[in-house]
This record gives C-alpha cells, sequence and structure tokens, in this order.
C-alpha cells in the first residue's frame, strides 16, 4: 500500500533536482505521473526510467497557457483523471536591484508565479471532475524572508504564498486542497548556483548557524510533498510548510 495509490499527479520542472525527485518518490509511493519541464532530453530519461505503466513526460513551459493545455490532456488521456498538482518549476535569478534587468524580473515572476497561478487555473476543473484534488506550490524560505540579490525571486515565491491561500479559500467547496511548501537549502543545481553567487557568505559557517547543520536531499522535501499530496493531509489546506533545516527558527547564535 502506497500513500499516493490510484492518484495521478502532474509535475512541473521534473527533469532534474526535486522535480524528478518528487516525480520517482510519487511513482514508489503509487501514484502515476506526467512529468513536464523544457528540457526534453532529461524529462523523457525521467520518464523512461520509470516506464510507460507509470509515467509520461510532455514538454511544458509554465508560462505558456497552451502547455499547461496540453499537460493537463496528456494526464486525462494516459491515465484518466487529475488528482495531484506539484508546481515546482522554479528558476532564480541573482542580482542588485539597480544592475538588474527588467524584463529578468520579469522573467522570474513569469515562471515562478504567474506559471503556479496558470497551474492551479487549468487543474480546476479536472480535479473538480474527480471529485477533489491537491496542489503543492513549491514556494521557499525566500517566500517569508529577502535576500539580497533575490528581489525578483523572493517576489515570486511570497506571491506563491498569496496565491496558495487565495486558492484555498476559493477551491475548498470543490475538494481541492492547496498548500505551499518552502524548502531551506536543497541539494540540485540551482542550489549550487545560488551559492556561487553569495561571493560574501562563507558555505561552512552558513551551515553551522542551522539547527540541522547540512544541505537537505532532495528526498528530504519529496516526503512532505507526497504527504501533501495524499489523503493523510485530508484536512489540510491554505497552509504554508517549512522545510529548512531550522533555518528561520532563530538567528543561529
Ligand atoms: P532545478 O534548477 O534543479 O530544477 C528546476 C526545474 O524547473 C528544471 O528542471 C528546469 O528546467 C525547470 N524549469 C525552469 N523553467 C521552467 C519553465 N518555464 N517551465 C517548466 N519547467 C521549467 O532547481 P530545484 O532546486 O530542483 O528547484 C525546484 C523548486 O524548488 C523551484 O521552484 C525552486 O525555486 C524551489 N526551491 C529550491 C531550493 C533549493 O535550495 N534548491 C530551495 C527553496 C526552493
Amino acid at each position: 500500500m502506497g500513500r499516493l495509490d490510484g492518484k495521478v499527479a502532474l509535475i512541473t520542472g521534473g527533469a532534474r533536482g526535486m522535480g524528478k525527485s518528487h516525480a520517482r518518490h510519487f511513482v514508489a509511493e503509487g501514484a502515476r505521473v506526467v512529468i513536464g519541464d523544457v528540457l526534453d532530453d532529461r524529462g523523457r530519461a525521467v520518464a523512461d526510467g520509470i516506464g510507460e505503466q507509470r509515467s509520461r513526460f510532455v514538454h511544458h513551459d509554465v508560462t505558456s497557457e497552451a502547455d499547461w493545455a496540453v499537460a493537463v490532456d496528456t494526464a486525462l488521456e494516459a491515465f484518466g483523471r487529475l488528482d495531484v498538482l506539484v508546481n515546482n518549476a522554479g528558476i532564480l535569478r541573482h542580482a542588485p536591484i539597480a544592475d538588474m534587468a527588467p524584463a529578468d524580473f520579469r522573467q522570474v515572476l513569469d515562471v515562478n508565479l504567474v506559471g503556479c497561478w496558470l497551474g492551479i487555473r487549468q487543474a480546476v476543473k479536472p480535479m473538480t471532475a474527480a471529485g477533489g484534488g491537491s496542489i503543492v506550490n513549491v514556494s521557499s524560505i525566500e517566500g517569508f524572508v529577502g535576500a539580497a540579490g533575490l528581489s525578483a525571486y523572493s517576489a515570486s515565491k511570497f506571491g506563491v504564498r498569496g496565491i496558495t491561500k487565495s486558492a484555498a479559500q476559493e477551491l475548498g467547496r470543490f475538494g481541492i486542497r492547496v498548500n505551499s511548501v518552502h524548502p531551506g537549502g536543497v541539494m540540485t543545481s540551482m542550489a549550487v548556483t545560488a551559492a556561487q553567487s553569495f561571493v560574501d557568505v562563507d558555505p561552512a559557517g552558513f551551515l553551522k548557524s542551522l539547527p540541522i547543520a547540512r544541505f537537505a536531499e532532495p528526498v528530504e522535501i519529496s516526503r512532505l510533498v507526497a504527504f501533501l499530496a495524499s489523503d493523510e493531509s485530508s484536512y489540510t489546506t491554505g497552509a504554508e510548510f517549512l522545510a529548512d533545516g531550522g533555518l528561520l527558527s532563530g538567528p543561529g547564535y
């Protein structure tokens, strides 16, 4: 018996990093998954590794309404329903406000925030038809605090928290729950790139200041996402879940 037996999930940004981990973990818990990403070769390889019985890859840019329609149709055609949406796709651009091109600021909002909203919009009908569902929006600790160089990223991740709460209010009557997840540092290419941008921060000192003094493995976030996707969290909606090794619990002294 898996936590997600019988459920069909669409996971965005599933070609690598946490999205790839979520897809594999969901399948291990009994789900069938549609993996969307703009990285076609890598995404297809993840789906091939899982096998056709339980997964499909679809080219899916979360900023495109047309791609959203194709991704949701893929779930319905391949597996007959849609129960879970994980809005995981995201990008990070590190730059001081005065140096950042407005186009870059807009692109971060477009992928991380508008993409999430477009997904919820597209999922309402099929989830309602399925008798309800669960939407898990991946925000960040930067959905609670800002950081120098991350104005666009943190604006987008604060926004994801707001969309989550409005959607929870709106969609409860259809049996659709909506929650947000807020990881701290997780071992993926995004974290490596981000760490390289923070040239003034000593990584060893940063890690030592955390109650759990290490980065997370992606699967540690996948387990939380799977809990929220499953019926085990049946009374939980509009809520925010930190998985940050205690980073935001205090100043570290
Ligand atoms: P990652 O860069 O490894 O993976 C992100 C995935 O999203 C990639 O496969 C990428 O191709 C895909 N993507 C980017 N733009 C896309 C688009 N327009 N349409 C569809 N897919 C697109 O990063 P990750 O660390 O696995 O990040 C996953 C999520 O977790 C992101 O939302 C990120 O902001 C969030 N997050 C990451 C960390 C961390 O420390 N790694 C911490 C907090 C939150």
